[in-house]
């Protein structure tokens, strides 16, 4: 989490940082802040705030800069409460180098007694400010005050996973560049160069990028990039790739959220899936399986559905569409239990990582776990060149585009899309799928664009529900087969941005607990489309209706079971069941976004969370 900008070249810095930090602020809100060197004053000109962006924009309206050089940030607290103090960026005791940080420092404690015992003095409560110290300390040892010397020599002494950018006021030609598993790119332009914690930021100005790998150790000026790999100890070549996003994807284009804006994108997002994923002579076929995979695919015995938060829903999606469609037996789990739970793992078995941003921490361990015990990794990631994506064996990405808002929504229809393809790809090549049957579901799957784009435009139905309900502080969501996943998505939609309490459940598990809460004021959102359990989803809801709850009800169109029962009806067009969870997850996401607009909620930026968790 936490947002990293840095910039050098002819431009003034000020609204360069600015702009990036608005690009980067979906990774945290507690505190912004730059640090720019003022040419006039020679000396650095520092400025944080406490909050969201608005405030560091109203200080900084208050400064005249004359700088092209400077580092930013936008944080997500760890370490020391969400203050003035504890924002970055963070100086030295010298006061001579600023440093901007996204992640932990592991052995903050250990380090920050011995330069206690060394007489520096500590101001914030962060884990950074003891990473700038230990810099800054053998920055004042180097003769020529060569920071990049000094943090080459101070970096291996710190443990833990993260990212730096770092500014000198003695040497303000150059921003020094630092990786270890937690993400940062520098944008390549002319005359100019960026460092950033992710490429949306750099969309105005360069399309041309250079990912740097773990242990890297980059040295920007505005001419050129070098970049020295603490691992090899050598000067090493990155070569710049180029991405395909542009600026007007990571912008609002009239919507009053980001959320809303990339709910409306996602039939567009499902036809480029098909189009890119879909041959000609209807077969499947992923451009970025290297050579040799697919024959490894061919040997497996077991899948793994490794991942956090909404991409593990999608895994839950894709794990019961691989064990229907290729018999193969599929585990789903979250990425922190897989990690630390010592899996039984051999080459015969496949780890698919799933993750919108490519840099999740706790999946990114999980790979590492899974690459160490042999197993084949398979990563669905979203950010093209990220570390998951360049670690895996093969990666398969699920263009979505951007996602800013911090509620997933696009990104999670993308993964279900490219795991649902996965399952059928598997399936016909270990033979479980005959060409026919292929056909048959691609040519349903190629119907859910304009189906989802009809369920979008009837979004506003919900509205009224929402209104209905916005007040209430409980929530259940039920459902079976592929939408006990969506039950669970849905609920996690609602709590992440409305803060009211939501739960997930199998609805065949309710008479096991849950039923316990119903009365006449209990919201169940029922999700039941057509499928081979959707009696039984019906008995379910006549149990909950039979105890005077509330039914706000998803159904396939032409239900008139459903119409006579429910307190609220929302219809999917018909498709069958595997197909179904991306269309009953889009009133939810409406029911969300409604109910947290009703409630006053921050929907782009809720309270206490961040996209992109680069921290365990
Ligand atoms: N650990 C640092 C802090 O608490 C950085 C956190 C982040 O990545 O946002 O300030």
């Amino acid at each position: 989490m936490c947002g990293i900008i840095g910039y050098i070249g002819y431009r003034n810095a000020v609204p360069v940082l600015m702009q990036g930090l608005e690009q980067l602020e979906y990774r945290g809100y507690d505190s912004a802040g730059i640090a720019c060197y003022d040419h006039k004053k020679a000396d650095f000109i520092l400025v944080k705030e406490k909050g969201k962006l608005a405030a560091l924009r109203e200080k900084v309206g208050d400064f005249c800069f004359d700088a092209h050089v400077g580092i930013g940030h936008t944080r997500w607290a760890t370490h020391g409460e969400p203050s003035r103090v504890n924002a970055h960026p963070h100086t030295d005791a010298s006061e001579r180098i600023a440093l901007v940080h996204n992640g932990i420092i592991e052995n903050y404690d250990t380090l920050k007694k011995e330069l206690q015992r060394k007489k520096i003095r500590f101001v914030s409560q962060t884990d950074t400010e003891v990473g700038v110290q230990l810099i800054g300390r053998q920055y004042g040892k180097t003769p020529q005050k060569d920071l990049f010397e000094a943090a080459k020599e101070a970096i291996p002494k710190i443990h833990g996973y993260f990212a730096f950018a770092l500014l000198s006021k003695d040497h303000p030609e150059t921003l020094i560049a630092y990786k270890r598993s937690n993400p940062l790119v520098i944008g390549i332009g002319q005359g100019e160069n960026f460092v950033a914690s992710d490429v949306t930021a750099l969309l105005p100005y360069t399309r041309q990028v250079v990912y740097l790998e773990d242990d890297d150790l980059a040295v920007v000026t505005r001419k050129d990039v070098r970049v020295f790999s603490l691992k090899s100890h050598s000067w090493v070549r990155r070569s710049p790739v180029t991405v395909h996003w542009n600026i007007s994807q990571a912008r609002k284009q009239g919507y009053p959220h980001f959320m809303l804006k990339e709910m409306h994108e996602q039939p567009e997002v499902l036809k480029n899936i098909l189009k890119k994923r879909i041959t000609k002579k209807e077969d499947i076929f992923f451009d970025t399986l290297p050579r040799g995979f697919p024959g490894r695919l061919k040997q497996i015995e077991q899948v793994y559905m490794v991942s956090c938060g909404t991409a593990h829903h999608a895994g839950l999606v894709g794990s019961l569409a691989i064990e229907q469609y290729t018999r193969l037996p599929c585990r789903t789990q979250v990425s922190s239990e897989f990690r630390y739970g010592n899996p039984i793992l051999s080459r015969k078995d496949l780890v698919v990582l799933i993750t919108q941003s490519g840099e999740t921490a706790d999946t990114l361990a999980a790979l590492r776990e899974a690459k160490a015990k042999g197993a084949a990794t398979l990563a669905v990631v979203n950010v093209v060149g990220s570390t998951i994506a360049r670690e895996a064996d093969a990666v398969i990405y699920t263009h979505a585009g951007p996602e800013i808002g911090v509620a997933s929504t696009k990104a999670y229809i993308a993964q279900l899309a490219t795991l649902l393809l996965l399952a059928f790809y598997l399936g016909k090549l270990r033979k479980k799928i005959q060409t026919s049957q292929l056909k048959r579901l691609i040519k349903d799957f190629k119907k859910i664009p304009d189906q989802c784009s009809k369920v979008l435009k009837e979004g506003k139905r919900f509205e009224a529900c929402a209104k209905k309900y916005f007040s209430r502080r409980n929530f259940l969501y039920l459902g079976r087969g592929y939408n006990y996943p969506t039950a669970l998505e849905g609920a996690l939609k609602l709590k992440e941005i409305s803060y009211a309490h939501a739960h997930g459940y199998a609805a065949g598990e309710m008479k096991h607990g849950p039923i316990a809460l119903i009365d006449h004021e209990q919201p169940v959102i029922c999700i039941a489309p057509d499928s081979p359990t959707y009696d039984k989803m019906i008995s379910n809801i006549q149990e909950i209706k039979a105890r005077d709850g509330i039914v706000v009800a998803i159904g396939s169109q032409g239900d008139q079971n459903l119409e006579k029962i429910a307190d609220d009806l929302f219809m999917i067009p018909k498709t069958i069941e595997v197909f179904s969870p991306i269309l009953t997850v889009i009133p939810l996401q409406f029911l969300a976004y409604r109910v947290a607009v009703l409630n006053g909620r921050d929907v782009d930026q809720p309270r206490n969370l961040a996209k992109s968790v680069t921290v365990e």
